[in-house]
């Protein structure tokens, strides 16, 4: 059972054979902050953890000349506790980590089903592992000599960080991972990847340890709808914890799906639910209907357009993309869990149901839907859509169980026709879930959360208030986005700091210029 917030939420961490390495830590996300120092005779780990508790006693886990820390949780805890030679149950997911490490070496990592990001000190190497989905994101920068980690990049960056120092050479090639353009020798990690690295000699191994489905199963529309059910009965009840949870609905299908599991696990105790809108666009009627069918304690906030787009600052900070489609998305998240309240949460959200189920894909034809499912599982990474910084900037951890290890492999590899039947989208999950919601629930198309917002009209008209031509405006937001990544991400200003509106004239101004 997972208690209220995961004993880690983030981490800067170094490795080197030299002692003294300075630490700059700059995290977005909130959080008690304890230095870590970790030797083994050949090189020494020192970090940052970030956390909620007061001494974050279940982040780190030594053994001879292994230390591991963890961020994040895993939601497969007594599969894994079985694999252990006296079945002992391990006193927190890293100690089950370094235990299975023990046992698997670097395989290890290909046995957990969770949200994490790890470092791991053994011997001479370092192991930097991400869960199969990549969603605690992990940065590295590395040259012979130091290895640097950290689950947010601002914490790497040039000024801010401990980023690879001027004059030195950086590891050329981090196989498998990621160069940011923005931020010069910082590398993210690929999902479902562990990269293995002698800190010495800078030499690196890869190792992959998830990959999606690619085939496709048939099966009988009852057993399908059952197998749908059960295996997010399983991921949910994972996630659920010991104490009141929350989730954030907006009265569609995914999130309303989430809401009526949680409430099934909560065991008969009343759960939260929290829906947001603006002044002009909501979906609260629909979320009602949801909250009043599952008895939730439900709560709705308005967030006023303006308000909304004056938190791009934080959107840019907590996601460190300038990607124009993700941000849209994300920026009414960022506002919803900025709203939440001053106590950390523990928030189940109904994100990711639409990549493996083709939903966003509005026509039936079933080549159409294979396509658009294998290309968003190919390309979702490195996205940060389902960071938990989104929400750890209010001070809460979010998890979203349709990206559950078990839950996605079961959802991308159903035949297309259980996903479009009967001329109805993501229709396996809808019967799934008949039983348990109302039939408007059901039954309601897809509406995402930048649509139910107005977030990207907005954005466009904001721009073209402030002198965009309407042929530049793409190129304007990517450029607005630019500008407030250099701020809050490479120069770790805090995003209060910048002043939005002036950010917004400046590219307006050079637009102007550049149609002129
Ligand atoms: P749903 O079917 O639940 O609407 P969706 O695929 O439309 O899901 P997204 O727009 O991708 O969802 O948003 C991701 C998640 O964020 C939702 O599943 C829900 O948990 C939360 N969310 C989206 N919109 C709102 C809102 N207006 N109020 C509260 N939470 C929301
Ligand atoms: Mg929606």
């Amino acid at each position: 059972m997972v208690t209220t917030l995961p004993a880690a939420t983030g981490f800067l961490a170094v490795a080197s054979p030299d002692s003294g390495v300075a630490l700059r830590p700059a995290f977005a996300a909130q959080g008690s902050r304890t230095v870590v120092r970790e030797s083994n005779g050949r090189q020494h780990l020192y970090a940052v953890l970030l956390h909620a508790g007061a001494v974050p006693d279940g982040s780190v886990a030594r053994r001879g000349g292994t230390a591991v820390l963890l961020a994040g949780e895993l939601y497969n805890q007594p599969d894994l506790c079985s694999l252990l030679p006296d079945g002992a149950a391990a006193d927190s997911d890293v100690h089950l980590v370094l235990a299975l490490l023990d046992r698997y070496g670097v395989s290890a990592f290909r046995l957990l089903n969770g949200r994490f990001a790890v470092v791991a000190m053994l011997g001479n190497r370092v192991l930097l592992a991400t869960d199969h989905a990549g969603s605690v994101p992990l940065y590295v920068t590395a040259r012979p000599g130091q290895v640097a980690a950290a689950t947010e990049a601002k914490s790497l960056a040039g000024t801010a960080g401990v980023g690879v120092p001027p004059g030195a050479r950086s590891l050329a090639a981090l196989p498998g991972a990621r160069s940011l353009a923005a931020l010069p020798g910082v590398c993210q990690l690929r999902a479902g990847m562990v990269l293995e690295i002698d800190v010495a000699k800078g030499a690196t191994d890869v190792h992959r340890t998830w990959r999606p489905p690619l085939e496709r199963r048939i099966l009988p529309e009852g057993e399908a709808t059952d197998l749908v059910r059960d295996t997010l009965r399983h991921a949910v009840r994972a996630r659920t914890g010991t104490d009141t949870p929350l989730v954030v609905i907006s009265g569609g299908i995914d999130s309303s799906s989430v809401a009526a599991l949680t409430v099934e696990a909560a065991g008969g105790a009343t759960i939260d639910t929290l829906a947001m809108g603006s002044e002009h666009d909501n979906e609260f009627p629909e979320a009602r209907t949801v909250a009043e069918h599952l008895a939730t304690r439900h709560s709705e906030i308005i967030v006023p357009t303006a308000d909304l787009l004056a938190q791009l600052p934080y959107a840019v900070w907590a996601a460190e993309t300038t990607n124009v489609d993700i941000i849209e998305y994300l920026l009414p998240l960022t506002a919803l869990y900025l709203r939440v309240g001053d106590t950390p949460r523990r928030i189940l959200t109904g994100y990711g149901a639409d990549i493996p189920l083709g939903g966003m894909h509005r026509e039936g034809r079933l080549p159409a839907l294979e396509q658009a499912v294998s290309h968003d599982m190919a390309t979702f990474d490195g996205l940060n859509e389902m960071t938990p910084v989104l929400s750890a900037v209010g001070g809460h951890w979010s998890t979203h169980p349709f990206w559950d290890r078990e839950v996605l492999a079961v959802l991308t590899s159903l035949e297309a026709g259980l996903k479009h039947r009967y001329g109805r989208d993501k229709w396996v999950l809808r019967t799934a879930m008949a039983d348990l919601l109302p039939a408007t629930t059901v039954n309601r198309p897809k509406l995402g959360v930048h649509e139910g917002s107005g977030t990207t009209a907005a954005f466009s008209a904001l721009l073209v208030s402030a002198g965009v031509p309407p042929s530049q405006l793409r190129e304007a937001k990517y450029l607005v986005l630019q500008a407030l990544f250099r701020r809050v991400v490479a120069n770790g200003e805090h995003p209060d700091a910048v002043d939005f509106a002036k950010t917004v004239d400046e590219v307006a101004g050079m637009q102007r210029r550049s149609v002129g």
